[in-house]
């Protein structure tokens, strides 16, 4: 499955949410998106998986534009927001069922996914007794429950204790295998452990879109390329 974004744009008012932007994900990549706060990422992300309506451009997967047909693109799509909205009130079992169902899954699947996130021991607590770890975890599971060959992470690490930071990310390492993802971030030893490529965006433009090595280029660090690249 090749996705390719042609000439992306996404207005608001006056100001480019997105503009123009243009790139080809390969099947089985992992793209780090980045950017600082408000360079678009989200609203890439978005347009990605249907929620949003570009102002111009498309979006292809295998040729196909997906707008003419979101409901089989968004069948092979996985999607985790920023900020991981939960309906917290909801039992951890009871969630999952809910999205199992929504997807025309059984509970056999839940039970699998539940497995698969290391939930086991907290499936039947409510969501909001979760610890932040413990509710990307529940995240990732929505995400992945019916096995999506694209996963779409928006900021998954964001907000969580050092620790969970690594497990997150050997979880999104074991279940991204096989699939492409499509990930966003502003730690960048998390590009260089999980990312194949990296696209950069700020104010809506892309800046870049090469591998971890060409990215890094002469800079002493990814963190002084995203600095350098980002504030002239
Ligand atoms: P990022 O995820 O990289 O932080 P976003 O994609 O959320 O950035 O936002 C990109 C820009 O678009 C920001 O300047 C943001 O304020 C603007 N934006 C996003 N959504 C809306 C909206 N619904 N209405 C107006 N402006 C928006
Ligand atoms: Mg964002």
């Amino acid at each position: 499955m090749k996705i390719s974004i042609q000439n992306l744009t996404k207005q608001y008012g006056n100001q480019f949410a997105l503009n123009n932007v243009s790139f080809d994900i390969n099947q089985g990549e992992v793209i780090g998106l980045l950017g600082p706060n408000g360079a678009g990422k989200s609203t890439l992300m978005k347009c990605l998986i249907g929620s949003l309506n570009p102002t111009c451009g498309v979006i292809t997967m295998d040729d196909e534009v997906i707008q003419k047909n979101e409901l089989e693109a968004k069948k092979l799509m996985g999607y985790l927001p920023e900020n991981n909205p939960l309906y917290t009130e909801m039992y951890v079992k009871e969630y999952l069922a809910f999205v199992a169902d929504i997807r025309g899954l059984s509970m056999e699947e839940v039970h699998h996914v539940i497995e698969q996130v290391g939930l086991t021991p907290e499936s039947s607590k409510k969501i909001k007794a979760l610890s932040k770890g413990y509710k990307q975890r529940v995240g990732l599971a929505q995400a992945i429950i019916h096995q999506p060959e694209i996963l779409i992470l928006d900021e998954p690490t964001n907000g969580l204790d050092p620790n969970q930071i690594i497990e997150i990310r050997n979880l999104i390492r074991a279940v991204g295998q096989n699939k492409t993802v499509i990930l966003s971030t502003h730690i960048m030893q998390e590009v260089a452990a999980l990312c194949t490529r990296v696209v950069l965006l700020n104010q809506g433009e892309m800046l870049a879109n090469k591998s971890i090595d060409e990215f890094k280029g002469d800079y002493n660090s990814l963190e002084d390329a995203f600095y350098d690249l980002t504030t002239k």
